[in-house]
């Protein structure tokens, strides 16, 4: 299938599940992942009509940043950052996907030119191959990153687990959303979170049902197979 193929059929499938659920599919940015595929693929994803695209390493970012230069592009940072390669990543992208730990909150304040848009990565499932915080630990983490003027939270991140589960899919979800509610509530002016990063391609149904506001969807829509 080619991905524009893919894409049309992804962009019916959400907005049949916001009516049905009466939610507006402009509250949903889709986040396509070109983390897998080629720089001719990722041409492909823009020429089709999507402005926002996602890495998870610097080398895949790096090799893609030239399409920028003609198009109009936001780049989300999806992967898990060392505090030394913050430097060359922070300045490129419009979102940081993979926020949980002050080391790197204090990186980015020192490093970045102007405040960069952050999802706090939570691991709300537990698993040990899991980045993020736990979610005992949210509020207090992003209370604590007051004092980095440059980083903004937007929003919550997390990745469900890989299982047929489609319950245990959907509780990670809802528990997302409740902590982002709770942080929302707050009303820190360093975070106004109000996004939900959560959704990849085996599970964005689910995701779009409970709340989720940026879906990062990869395989699904670059791979052959669709
Ligand atoms: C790879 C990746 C995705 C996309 O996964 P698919 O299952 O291919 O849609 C989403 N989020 C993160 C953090 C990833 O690393």
């Amino acid at each position: 299938m080619s991905i524009e193929t893919n894409i049309t059929e992804l962009k019916q499938e959400i907005n049949q599940i916001c009516d049905r659920i009466g939610r507006s599919k402009d509250e949903i940015t889709l986040i396509v992942v070109t983390k897998y595929v080629t720089i001719e693929r990722t041409k492909e994803v823009i020429e089709a009509g999507l402005t926002d695209l996602a890495e998870n390493r610097l080398e895949g970012l790096n090799e893609k940043l030239v399409i920028q230069a003609d198009r109009d592009v936001n780049w989300h940072f999806i992967g898990n950052l060392q505090s030394r390669k913050v430097k060359n990543v922070i300045n490129q992208i419009d979102y940081f996907h993979a926020l949980d730990r002050l080391s790197i909150a204090k990186e980015i304040n020192k490093r970045a030119d102007q405040k960069v848009a952050c999802f706090v990565q939570v691991n709300v499932s537990g698993e040990a191959s899991k980045n993020g915080i736990d979610p005992s630990e949210v509020l207090e983490f992003i209370e604590s990153l007051q004092n980095y003027e440059k980083v903004e939270v937007v929003g919550l991140m997390t990745m469900a687990p890989h299982t047929s589960d489609q319950t245990a899919i959907r509780q990670v979800f809802q528990k997302l959303r409740e902590l982002r509610d709770q942080v929302a509530a707050k009303q820190w002016t360093h975070a106004p979170c109000q996004g939900l990063s959560m959704g990849m391609s085996n599970d964005y149904q689910i995701a779009i049902e409970e709340g989720a506001t940026h879906l990062r969807i990869g395989s699904r829509i670059v791979n052959e197979e669709g």
